[in-house]
């Protein structure tokens, strides 16, 4: 097989090209270290997840991007989330800026195939090489240590050869797959069916960019996320049962629901739908293992949770920066070796945990933010943190309080690096 047509080898070969996977690529290229992303697509294209969290800041003003986004043309700036209950009605904005006034109190909802490109031409500007149109078919191992990969590009295969593999395949979960470590989430088994209308309805002045989340019976829900272009992204998340109850067809299905939540039907009234939908369904689970010899998963192809609070981007940031850090330390001791990756699987878990428990409150029939909220005020500070993102926190507390209203589950057990060099394994 030939290598990659530059005969070169790399120090991190990158699988993937989305948010997790150009974060690393950045950081890594930026500390001197030789780095390829292969991405299958060619960009600009389309991928859902479009609705940032403020603390997407922090893993954004590392790599050097908050700047240049107030230069885009792509993005809406969002102050605020507001909920809107079954009878249409929207409670009062929740307005980032009133419990924080750190810039991250202003995030945004950003077109995704406009925002990657950004993060692609970024990770090249310090270096890095990105090939598109470059599937990654198989790992390369050697004595059980992974050291490449093989990519296939106008049905012409060759090998990849790094020091280290990090996988950002996103929700295809190219090692997991292969490795047979993917564990989903029992309990999370939604579906969601979404498209898009131009010129639908928007709030006004600081609500204008603002994440509605509407609810449905049998706590569903909608989100409709105002974009550039005076476009909106709307998706209806639910129980498989429930949105299939006598009906196939995803479109009549969308229109169903939207017939059923007065706010979203009156705000969609005035604008036109612009693609047939889209859907996807038992979208949260967590590898068995995040990283091996050799070998780190990062973002979605790590673990994906539900997208209720709009964690996604900011998980697959956030696990890239942490992955650069492992990754640069391990290059330099020159050992990259699977228990390098014990903390940064430690601190990833730890961050998912927390945004886990508070998505199985949001569906647990008994539980409502406000009961809870007006129970135990003391405890809005940290629930508020929760939402926003700032994951590591000690918030067993919070969630012990949560008990009496929802089941919370304990932490999963797997999510640690696979270690088999004189260890058992894990
Ligand atoms: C219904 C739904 C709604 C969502 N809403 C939100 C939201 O509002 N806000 C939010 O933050 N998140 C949201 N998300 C989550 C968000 O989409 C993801 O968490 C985020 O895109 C993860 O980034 P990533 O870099 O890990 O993966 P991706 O963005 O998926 O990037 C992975 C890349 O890898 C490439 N790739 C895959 N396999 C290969 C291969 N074998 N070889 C080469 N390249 C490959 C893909 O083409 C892709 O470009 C939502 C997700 C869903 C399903």
């Amino acid at each position: 097989m030939r290598k990659l047509r530059t005969e070169e080898t790399y120090d991190v070969v990158i699988v993937g090209g989305g948010p997790s996977g150009t974060a690393s690529a950045r950081l890594l290229a930026e500390k001197g270290w030789k780095v390829v992303v292969l991405e299958k697509e060619e960009f600009p294209r389309y991928k859902i997840g479009e609705s940032l969290i403020p603390w997407c800041w922090y893993p954004m003003e590392r790599l050097g991007l908050n700047e240049k986004m107030e230069e885009q043309d792509f993005v809406v700036a969002k102050h605020s989330v507001q909920f809107v209950g079954l009878d249409g009605q929207r409670s009062t904005p929740f307005y980032f800026f009133k419990h924080t006034d750190h810039p991250c109190a202003k995030t945004w909802q950003v077109v995704r195939s406009e925002f990657d490109v950004l993060l692609r031409d970024h990770a090249v500007e310090a270096g890095a090489s990105f090939y598109e149109g470059t599937t990654v078919r198989e790992l390369i191992r050697e004595e059980d240590q992974v050291v490449g990969v093989v990519a296939e590009r106008n049905g012409e295969r060759f090998e990849v050869r790094g020091k280290m593999t990090i996988d950002a395949s996103g929700r295809d979960m190219f090692s997991v797959t292969r490795n047979g470590w993917r564990v989903p989430d029992a309990k999370l088994k939604k579906i969601a069916i979404w498209t898009y209308y131009k010129g639908a309805m928007r709030e006004c002045g600081l609500d204008e960019g603002a994440t509605t989340v509407a609810y449905l019976p049998e706590k569903g829900w909608f989100w409709y996320i105002p974009l550039s272009d005076d476009m909106v992204s709307v998706g209806v998340v639910a129980e498989r049962d429930y949105l299939y109850r006598g009906e196939r067809d995803p479109d009549a299905i969308f229109e169903r629901e939207v017939e059923l939540q007065p706010w979203i039907k009156r705000h969609l009234s005035e604008g036109e739908k612009t693609r047939d939908c889209r859907v996807t369904g038992d979208y949260s689970y967590r590898s068995q293992h995040c990283a091996s010899d050799g070998l780190l998963l990062v973002g979605d192809a790590f673990a994906f949770l539900d997208p209720v609070f709009s964690s996604g981007v900011f998980l697959a940031l956030q696990t890239g920066v942490l992955a650069a850090d492992a990754v640069h330390d391990a290059l330099a001791a020159d050992d990259v070796g699977a228990e390098r990756f014990v903390e940064y699987g430690d601190r990833v878990c730890q961050g998912i945990e927390a945004m886990r428990r508070l998505v199985y409150a949001f569906y647990d029939e008994t539980f409502s933010f406000g009961t809870f909220l007006k129970k135990y005020p003391n405890y809005r500070q940290d629930m508020t943190d929760c939402l926003i993102g700032h994951l590591e926190k000690d918030y067993d507390p919070m969630f012990e309080a949560v008990k009496e209203f929802a089941e919370i589950p304990d932490a999963l057990s797997h999510g640690r690096p696979l270690i088999v060099r004189g260890v058992e394994q894990v």
